[in-house]
């Protein structure tokens, strides 16, 4: 159940209603409605005339199962990162390698790739490879580099978590935390890291529907943070050409049912570096709200996925080419409402 509470409701509501759900024992917490109020989730049914309480406005028993990420439950939600806000109308950029590799290698895609327009460093200390003999990442020295990184630029730091006892330290160092493909579904890591409340970069299952994805964002949500950002990366099909393929439906799609911010991953997306501009350039023309780029100073020679990494400079020239894609259809958009259809025949 989905209780919306004016700005002005009396904390006796509140109370009201946290003490209805905890005398049935189900789930419930409240979160900003993005317009001044309140909604209060509610995760089964509970006792009283909720809809009589003063303040409350709006009550919902039937919703979408993701209810906390639903568009049902809220206006469309800015993440905050450090001082980087996602999903208020300016694309973002999250860049790095694909694995921290060592501190002066780091330093230098930093400070380039915020020169080229980045705002989010990326970089990847515990790394999921698909191969028990690759390059598995450099743990806590990672994470260590990542933390100098963000000293050097400013730039705040987005990294991978891949198992619950890892959480606390990883904690310690990432502005956010990254939860990869092959974890979507781990439940039990997806509580573990809602309950920090910290921000949640959340990639989507490279077999994993619109609604499964939506539901692991629940997870995070209903454990504890309402700062969850969705990363489409691609998806398996029957088509082998490419590593994946970029689901770009899931842009506009996702946006019809959540209002949580979407950005779009085009370099696991594709698998392809020659891809990873038009690919980016797509994502921002179908409405996303960012994008995750791997970013190395030599891309054939970078410890993991150099294949689909580009160079900070062609970072810099997706990120000039973006702002004018979205510029020129903002620009568009606003002449075609403005102008009737008579004037223009
Ligand atoms: C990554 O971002 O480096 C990564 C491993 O991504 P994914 O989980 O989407 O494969
Ligand atoms: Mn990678």
């Amino acid at each position: 159940m989905l209780v919306t509470l004016a700005q002005d409701a009396p904390i006796s509501t509140r109370t009201t209603i946290l003490d209805a759900a905890a005398a049935r024992g189900v789930m419930a917490r409240i979160m900003p409605d993005g317009i001044g109020g309140d909604v209060v989730a509610i995760g089964g049914k509970i006792d009283g005339d909720i809809a009589a309480l003063p303040g409350v406005t709006q009550v919902q028993p039937i919703h979408k199962p993701y209810m906390m990420a639903s568009l049902e439950a809220r206006s469309a939600s800015t993440v905050m990162v450090g001082g980087v806000a996602i999903g208020n109308g300016d694309p973002v950029i999250m860049a790095g390698p694909c694995s921290v590799e060592t501190r002066e290698n780091l330093i230098e895609i930093a400070l380039t790739a915020k020169e080229a327009g980045a705002s989010i460093l990326r970089g990847g200390a515990f790394k999921p490879r698909t191969s028990p003999y690759s390059f598995q990442g450099l743990g806590e020295e990672g994470l260590e580099h990542l933390a100098i990184a963000r000293e050097a630029t400013g730039m705040p730091v987005v990294t991978e978590v891949m198992e619950v006892d890892q959480v606390d330290l990883v904690g310690q160092y990432a502005d956010m935390f990254q939860i990869g493909s092959r974890n979507m579904a781990n439940f039990a890591l997806l509580k573990r890291v809602g309950r920090t409340g910290k921000p949640v970069l959340l990639k989507r299952g490279f077999s994993a529907t619109i609604d499964e994805f939506l539901m692991s964002a629940e997870y995070l949500m209903a454990h504890g943070t309402n700062d969850v950002v969705l990363c489409e990366r691609g998806i398996r099909t029957f088509d082998t050409t490419f590593r994946f393929n970029l689901d770009l439906n899931a842009v506009p799609g996702l946006k019809e049912l959540t209002h949580l911010p979407i950005i779009v991953d085009p370099c696991h997306g594709t698998g392809r570096r020659s891809l990873v501009k038009p690919m980016s350039l797509a994502g921002i023309a179908a409405g996303a709200d960012g994008l995750m780029v791997e970013v190395h100073p030599d891309p054939d020679n970078a410890l993991s996925d150099g294949y689909q990494t580009i160079t900070p400079a062609e970072l810099g020239t997706i990120n000039r080419v973006m702002r004018a894609v979205r510029d020129t259809i903002l620009d568009a958009e606003r002449e075609v409402t403005e102008t009737p259809l008579a004037a223009t025949a």
